[in-house]
């Protein structure tokens, strides 16, 4: 692509740089943001700048946050004695919206996944098991998808949990093998935690 400007050009290749995104969508975007009022795009910049300088991680459940210790951790109506495992804030936001679920969370950060060379020690799950050490927990409930990476994981969690003698559960396979948790429709999502069964049972 030639370009006859710097500037143009430099504002293409960081939007390329999105998932997704190839050079020409890229440059469709930058001319609809140049096409309207500047004000509108300077909100954009700033909501990114904000969110990028200003974002936490819960420091129990490691959910993106905008406080120290997220919203969910914080309140007091939940049972903090059952903790769901899941990939990111995306599942979390999943499982908030069946409603089905009053226990609290941990955010993994991802799948154990060694062609993209993501290891245990790359993931939250050492404070996982830090937390079932401290006693505080008496259930573990595995909400990854159901995917090679996703079992992998939770193979992996629930041989780090065994000798904790806590309960350990998986979510009911209603979600399709393959499928990103994410793209469930609620009733799904809801009836798997509903329904989940003993991790032995899924082995
Ligand atoms: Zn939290």
């Amino acid at each position: 692509m030639n370009f006859s400007s710097k500037l143009l050009e430099n504002a293409v290749n960081e939007v390329s740089q999105l998932p997704g995104i190839g050079k020409r969508t890229a440059l469709r975007l930058v001319l609809h943001l140049l096409k309207q009022p500047a004000s509108q795009s300077h909100h954009l910049a700033n909501a990114l700048t904000n969110l990028v300088d200003e974002i936490k991680l819960c420091k129990q459940c490691h959910n993106i946050s905008d406080v120290d210790t997220c919203e969910i951790c914080a309140s007091h109506s939940r049972n903090t004695e059952v903790v769901c495992v899941v990939e990111d804030v995306r599942d979390v936001m999943a499982i908030e919206n069946t409603a089905q679920f009053k226990g609290l969370y941990h955010v993994l950060g991802g799948k154990i996944s060694p062609i993209e060379g993501i290891g245990p020690h790359n993931l939250t799950i050492d404070s996982l098991v830090e937390k079932v050490k401290k006693g505080l927990v008496k259930e573990v409930i595995f909400a990854l998808s159901s995917t090679i990476e996703g079992d992998t994981t939770n193979f992996y969690i629930f041989k780090q949990l065994e000798e904790f003698n806590i309960k350990t559960s998986t979510i009911a396979r209603g979600i399709a093998v393959g499928d990103e948790l994410e793209y469930a429709d609620e009733v799904t999502l809801g009836r798997s935690i509903l329904n989940r069964i003993p991790f032995e049972n899924s082995l």
